[in-house]
């Protein structure tokens, strides 16, 4: 059972109607409410002197403003990022980080669950198990929530990535109402163009996902193109078929080019030291994609202080491996994470679960 606020929250459509209908409020002031607080990231005191005196002060009686809680705020010393830990109103502890490039974009990374079941041995979420999944109004509002943090330092949200704490296609029934309310003209309006959601990839999950939300990028967390080797970093994939999966991938992505030149699917690769970033890995993704339009996004490894068995690839080894990718015709960028001086990059996000508070 996920755990409820109080009162009804803002977020909730169907809440805000029934309240609408009870205080005869006119539709255009709950739109221009709305607007304040998902597009311009008003406080919800702000954008609630939008709906009329009186009514302000009942919606502020009538509606819990928020589900989570920011609990801790930590700052990256290396980049622009800032780590923060959330907590449910049940207690858990989950992880979302603001992302603010050197280009003046900012993102925001999000958990769709309270760990993971997924197992990939790189990364610290795995080590907590899976607790629960989140709900959408505790998935959507990470955004709400980055947006304010990113109006503090002078910047505006402008991409959402889920890539957080969690597989989100394992909690598709929560994932899709959040992206619903991530782009619907009456909350985020965030187009799609603009949102990336990861996954380990889930064949007919991964075919929803496109089928539901054309325009957002699938970026499809490969790391190995060598079957034995894929399961060992993402023990999940052993429940799914290689051909199922190459299937689905080549699907999506020779769908219509809606927004971006190489089309729908973004191939995550991270790349430990001699593990997966050798010439024969290269040559097997470069075999794997043939007819498989994309990006090819390469990761270099986040050590995990309490996972120290791994190692960061060496800069000259990753750029052979980016070359031979780049000489095939595979359009090929690196990721450098953000904010691993606070554990907030790929692979680094964890929180203890004993349930806080409860
Ligand atoms: S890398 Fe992603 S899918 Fe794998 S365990 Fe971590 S959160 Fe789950």
């Amino acid at each position: 059972m996920l755990p409820v606020t109080a009162r009804p929250l803002f977020h909730d459509e169907s809440a805000v109607e029934q309240f609408r209908k009870l205080h005869r409020i006119d539709p255009d002031r709950i739109r221009r409410t709305r607007y304040a607080l998902y597009q311009m990231f008003d406080s919800f005191e702000t954008a609630f002197v939008k709906l009329g005196e009186a009514e302000r002060e009942a919606a502020l009686k009538h509606f819990d403003r928020l589900t989570l809680a920011v609990v801790e705020r930590h700052n990256s010393n290396l980049d622009g990022s800032t780590k923060l830990v959330l907590q449910t109103p049940d207690g858990y502890r989950i992880e979302t980080v603001v992302i603010r490039a050197e280009t003046s974009r900012t993102a925001v990374c999000v958990s769709t669950q309270v760990g993971c079941q997924a197992g990939c041995p790189f990364c610290a979420t795995a080590r907590m198990k899976l607790h629960r999944s989140l709900n959408a109004f505790e998935i959507a509002e990470q955004v709400l929530l980055a947006a304010w943090e990113a109006r503090e330092s002078g910047r505006r949200l402008r991409n959402v990535v889920f890539m957080g704490m969690g597989e989100p296609l394992h909690n598709e029934e929560n994932v899709y109402p959040a992206l619903d309310l991530l782009m619907s003209p009456n909350a985020f309006r965030i187009p799609p163009r603009r949102i990336t959601v990861s996954t380990v990839g889930i064949p007919d999950a991964m075919i929803r996902l496109a089928d539901r939300f054309p325009g957002i990028q699938i970026a499809l967390s490969l790391h190995s193109a060598i079957p034995e080797k894929r399961q060992k970093l993402v023990p999940w994939t052993r429940q799914i078929t290689w051909d199922g999966l190459h299937s689905a991938l080549r699907d999506i992505a020779n769908r219509p080019r809606l927004f971006r030149e190489q089309g729908p699917v973004m191939i995550e690769h991270i790349l430990i030291h001699e593990l997966n970033d050798g010439v024969e890995d290269a040559e097997a993704l470069i075999e794997y994609l043939q007819g498989i339009p994309c990006i090819v996004n390469l990761i270099p490894y986040n050590p995990i202080p309490t996972i120290g068995a791994w190692e960061s690839t060496p800069r000259e080894r990753r750029e052979v491996f980016w070359r031979k990718l780049r000489e095939a015709g595979i359009f090929t960028t690196f990721r450098y994470s953000m904010g691993s001086d606070v554990q907030a990059a790929c692979g680094q996000l964890a929180q203890p679960v004993t349930q806080v508070g409860t």
